[in-house]
């Protein structure tokens, strides 16, 4: 019944089982390593999965039970684990020693692990990245999402270029995450009812270092199929099924919340998706004697927004009809008539319910994710304060960062800890650190970067290779996958979600002078794409097809690659094995970004539109710009600038500047930009710099500011 249970260990390594089931491992090498040691090829072929390991590996860990080696590696390792988990001292216990609660997280996706696929992209590996710097500051969260049965999307290319979706059913028992226990052992589930919907849910627990995740499953004997498919797939389904989804998130999240006990004195939701959470606790105040006012008016104050896109699509609106078939007696719970009750979701001069609108009002503190993000939400919502002057519209910024020890390559990681002091994952945010990178050695830090390239190309050679196999491609199929790769030629990276405001194919545009990029005989470069489509998204899916058509076509020479499947684990290759990170989204419509963050710390400078975080980030010394701040708006004038701003820029500085070399034959003039890149970002964009932002400005009760709450009850 509980996988966890049944996998029985040999004693004096028993607690490699604790080990594998909490995901603090998967960001210490030496954790890492232990796993490794085990089985290193199974560790390989299970993309770094302990729990299918440890299962796998009965004989052989026998045999290490016996290793003095072996043993020794794992005391220490359970050593240092230890002292985590009951650190008392930590960052947030001494600046923060009167905090009362924990704070409740909520998100409809978590990137914490690749073994773990309930994430699609960005806005789940930075929720992930958050809970992972929570628990390296002792930061008290606990996060409530969904537990998907079948993952996100997993992407096959047909032999014509077009994505095919692929859905498996995954095998959690044979994953990091274990079902939450009733006292007496039974797997824990929590009936949920509100109008219409009544289901069973059953609930799930992964642990995250001193972070306990949560998350709802509906595929529960007993359930109707329609109501089983509620946590089926991340982002899959209609509108009706979405609502469901998002109900089930906010109002039922809060309600587990309640079930396990967990009190929380700050609520925090990451994207509207669960913004339903609010009414969730107004409710109880009501139902406590409250008016609804008073009642949001303390939701407000310990509430939480961060939006996450100025893209108009990526906020959730549901039909009135749609809200008031869930939510008529909810309504009246509330003390809310319809029509009041409506009007909390509403956008003035637009029509539904709007998610991001109800948490833009039910919450006290609201931000965006990059300094511009911030400057473009006020813009977006300000029809909700129309007697305020756009500048003054209550949504702040924080600004992004990466859990730097997920994403920084393990042995330029050592390096660090040569040249910057071991200390420095503890002072990740102090740029008087990351100074002393300047001090690393050109050939020291080459050596690596040309090591994860090596890595890089290895991963996809294989990946091709278990494709010729296994699945009778086509040999041009395999080429497509990166069989060509030459590790000496510039290597530029482009991976992620294959939505149209990305615009992978703006480097398409002149065929020909890209063309002579890729295939200059004495300095070529080449093109390493990865990313999914949303599955319902033909034009997404479009875009790819004309990428992996080039990566087809002979007269490209194997230079341009598209790459199946991308995920973390994929991620984690290309932002540390490429030599530059392409990013060229139409501005401003990147919220932020962060896959040229996790390149940047890894020595991967940018080539990327002033936009998001490279707005911020840019030097002049750092990488390249293209573009103007805030964008040079819509059409095929600004796309063709923005293209024409990329050729020469590649022509002119990055290709010249790559292959500029010393007697040596290393780059010095592009280490330099290498070091740069590292010095000037990892301080100011990493993970401890975020989540402390987040306590000092929302959860550390330092904001001296009254609380507002924006409903207006008429
Ligand atoms: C970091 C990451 C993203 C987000 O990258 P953006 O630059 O924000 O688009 C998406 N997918 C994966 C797998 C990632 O690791």
């Amino acid at each position: 019944m509980d996988p966890y249970k049944q996998c029985q260990l040999p004693e004096r390594v028993g607690r490699l089982k604790e080990l594998g089931y909490n995901l603090w491992w998967s960001w210490h090498p030496e954790a890492r390593a232990l796993f490794k040691e085990i089985d290193r090829s199974l560790w390989r072929t299970t993309y770094h999965n302990p729990a299918l390991l440890l299962q796998k590996s009965l004989p052989r860990l026998q045999e290490l039970a016996q290793d003095e080696g072996f043993l020794s590696r794992y005391d220490a390792v359970m050593r240092t684990f230890d002292e985590h988990m009951e650190d008392q001292y930590t960052w947030f216990a001494r600046k923060y020693p009167q905090a009362k609660g924990r704070i409740a997280y909520f998100s409809a996706e978590f990137g914490v692990h690749n073994s773990l696929r309930i994430y699609s992209g960005g806005l789940g590996i930075l929720a992930g990245d958050h809970c992972k710097t929570a628990s390296d500051l002792g930061v008290p969260l606990v996060g409530v999402g969904f537990m998907y049965p079948q993952g996100y999307v997993q992407q096959r290319i047909s032999v014509d270029g077009w994505q095919q979706n692929v859905y498996e059913q995954v095998d959690w028992g044979a994953s990091p995450i274990r079902p939450v226990l009733t006292p007496s052992g039974e797997r824990r589930l929590m009936h949920f009812q509100l109008g219409p919907l009544d289901l069973q849910v059953l609930l799930w627990e992964i642990v995250v270092g001193r972070v306990n995740l949560y998350l709802m499953d509906t595929h529960v004997e007993g359930n109707s199929p329609e109501d089983r498919e509620i946590s089926g797939r991340l982002y899959g389904g209609d509108r009706t099924m979405r609502l469901r989804q998002e109900i089930l998130l906010g109002i039922g999240g809060m309600r587990l919340l309640r079930a396990l006990g967990i009190a929380a004195e700050h609520y925090h939701i990451n994207e509207g998706h669960s913004a339903f959470m609010f009414l969730e606790q107004a409710r109880e105040l009501v139902a406590q004697g409250k008016s609804f006012a008073d009642a949001a008016r303390e939701v407000a104050g310990r509430s939480v927004f961060t939006t996450h896109t100025p893209v108009e699509a990526g906020h959730d609106v549901f039909s009135e009809g749609l809200i008031v078939e869930y939510f008529e007696s909810y309504a009246s719970e509330l003390g809310l008539t319809q029509e009041q009750f409506l009007e909390l979701g509403r956008v003035p001069g637009q029509t539904g319910w709007n998610m991001t609108a109800l948490a833009l009002k039910m919450a006290s503190r609201r931000n965006g994710v990059s300094k511009r993000h911030g400057i473009v939400s006020r813009h977006m919502w300000s029809k909700l304060w129309p007697d305020k002057k756009e500048e003054e519209v209550p949504i702040s910024h924080v600004t992004n960062g990466v859990h730097l020890a997920t994403w920084v390559q393990q042995e330029l990681g050592w390096t660090f800890f040569q040249h910057l002091g071991r200390d420095w994952p503890e002072k990740q945010d102090d740029p008087a650190v990351w100074a002393q990178v300047m001090a690393i050695p050109d050939e020291e830090l080459w050596r690596v970067h040309m090591r994860n390239k090596e890595e890089l190309f290895k991963l996809l050679r294989e990946r091709a290779r278990d494709r010729w196999i296994s699945r009778n491609a086509e040999a041009s199929q395999v080429l497509t996958q990166g069989a060509l790769l030459d590790p000496s030629a510039l290597t530029i990276g482009f991976a992620r979600r294959f939505a149209g405001y990305k615009r992978a194919t703006l480097i398409l545009r002149d065929l020909a002078r890209l063309k002579s990029l890729l295939l200059d005989h004495w300095r070529p470069i080449q093109l390493v794409f990865a990313g999914k489509s949303h599955p319902a998204d033909d034009s997404g899916k479009a875009l790819i097809q004309q990428i992996y058509q080039l990566a087809k076509d002979p007269a490209f020479g194997g230079r341009v690659v598209f790459v199946e499947d991308y995920d973390m684990h994929v991620a984690r290759y290309f932002v540390q094995g490429c030599d530059l990170w392409l990013n060229n989204p139409r501005a401003p419509l990147e919220a932020c970004g962060t896959s040229g963050i996790k390149a940047a710390v890894n020595g991967v400078p940018s080539l990327s539109i002033l936009d998001g975080w490279w707005e911020e980030g840019h030097n002049g010394a750092n990488g390249w710009a293209i573009g103007a701040p805030g964008g040079r708006g819509e059409g095929e004038a600004a796309d063709e600038a923005d293209a024409e701003d990329i050729y020469r820029t590649l022509a002119s500085q990055i290709v010249p500047l790559f292959y500029d070399r010393g007697h040596d034959g290393i780059p010095h003039g592009w280490i330099k930009v290498m070091k740069e890149s590292i010095r000037s970002v990892a301080p100011r964009f990493c993970g401890q710099r975020m989540v402390k932002d987040y306590v000092r400005m929302f959860y550390g009760n330092e904001q001296a500011a009254p609380v507002r709450s924006a409903v207006k009850v008429a």
